[in-house]
């Protein structure tokens, strides 16, 4: 397979999960894998790439870059996709990376596949997976042009080092006029403290068998303790009791942890989609014939309210 370009994100001064297991998928397709670096100042975290498998990391260093907006992004990528004669360019998702992807296929009248769960080469040929009716199927997706774009959802593939170096090549872009005129007026960043979902090893989700919003500081306590992050259903996140940033699942974020401890979650389809690729899940539940049992690695039948505060203390004891 010639040429896949892995649309990189950074936050600070390190380049995201999504990207680099983005790289690692591509890696194993085979054919040359490149990078796309774009920022202002990210110039230092782009040779990283090459240890998830990247040869070439392109990188457009520029001030026009240093807001998170789309539009200039599409310039840059546009000039990145030119030089390095990508066929493929797959973009982990995000709110960004979703922009960027449908303004670069605007510009290059390309086909853009969106929430792909997988990727695989038939001959010569990019096939994409894709959930559909509510993700109760998979069906496959092609392209009939190149460059051939595709968003991938966030926490599909998990990054596997390979040990290799890239080469960077420095590529200037052209901004146009109508790119640069929207400005950020703004930036207001959530407080939170532990690893963010997307890239925690450790999730302690919630779902409505925390009994209201308080019932939180049980999955808060029980995520401290084990380095982790805290995530919720999104009947609770409808509910109001936890933000929206934390909801997995269909309509919230993929994440594909080590560990995945489900508190009061029945375990429907939709929140299922969302975390059935995490390592290890682990379900506490009072009701033996919720859902979640069934596809649940280590099941506890009882009342999280009893059993989550002394696994927490357990944990405290140990360390
Ligand atoms: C189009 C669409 C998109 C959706 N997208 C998402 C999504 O992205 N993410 C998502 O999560 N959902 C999503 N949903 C909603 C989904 O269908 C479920 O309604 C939701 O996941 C249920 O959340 P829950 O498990 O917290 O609540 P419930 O289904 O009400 O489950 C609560 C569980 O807690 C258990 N419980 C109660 N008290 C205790 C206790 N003391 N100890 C132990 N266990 C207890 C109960 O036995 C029960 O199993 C979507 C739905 C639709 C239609």
């Amino acid at each position: 397979m010639p040429g896949t370009l892995v649309y990189l994100e950074s936050h600070d001064g390190e380049l995201t999960k999504g990207g680099l297991g983005l790289l690692s998928k591509a890696a194993s397709l085979g054919g040359d894998v490149l990078g796309a670096v774009l920022g202002s100042g990210v110039a230092d975290v782009a040779p990283r790439a090459g240890a998830f498998g990247a040869s070439t990391v392109y990188v457009v260093d520029d001030e026009a870059l240093a807001a998170p907006l789309p539009q200039p992004r599409v310039d840059a990528l546009e000039a990145v996709v030119r030089e390095s004669g990508a066929d493929n360019v797959l973009f982990p998702a995000s709110v960004l990376a979703a922009d960027v992807a449908a303004g670069l296929a605007a510009r290059l009248e390309a086909g853009l596949n969106w929430d792909l769960t997988d990727l695989r080469l038939e001959g010569d040929e990019l096939v994409g997976v894709r959930p559909a009716l509510g993700d109760t199927v998979l069906v496959d997706v092609g392209w009939t042009t190149t460059p051939r774009l595709a968003i991938v959802r966030s926490g599909t593939f998990d990054p596997v080092a390979s040990g290799g170096t890239a080469e960077v090549k420095d590529v200037g872009a052209t901004f146009q006029d109508f790119s640069t005129l929207a400005t950020l007026v703004d930036h207001l960043q959530e407080e939170s403290s532990g690893p963010a979902i997307e890239e925690a090893d450790v999730i302690v989700a919630g779902g409505r068998g925390l009994g209201g919003p308080e019932g939180f500081s049980i999955c808060e306590d029980l995520a401290a303790a084990l380095g982790g992050a805290v995530a919720a259903t999104r009947a609770v996140v409808d509910a109001g009791w936890y933000p929206y940033s934390a909801q997995v699942g269909q309509t919230g974020k993929t994440v594909s942890p080590k560990l995945y401890i489900a508190l009061g979650i029945s375990g429907a389809i939709q929140h299922k989609v969302g975390m059935q690729g995490s390592g290890t899940i682990v379900a506490i539940n009072k009701d033996p014939n919720a859902p979640i049992f069934d596809f649940a690695d280590v099941g506890v039948v009882g009342d999280l309210t009893q059993i989550a505060p002394k696994l927490t203390e357990l944990l405290r004891a140990r360390t």
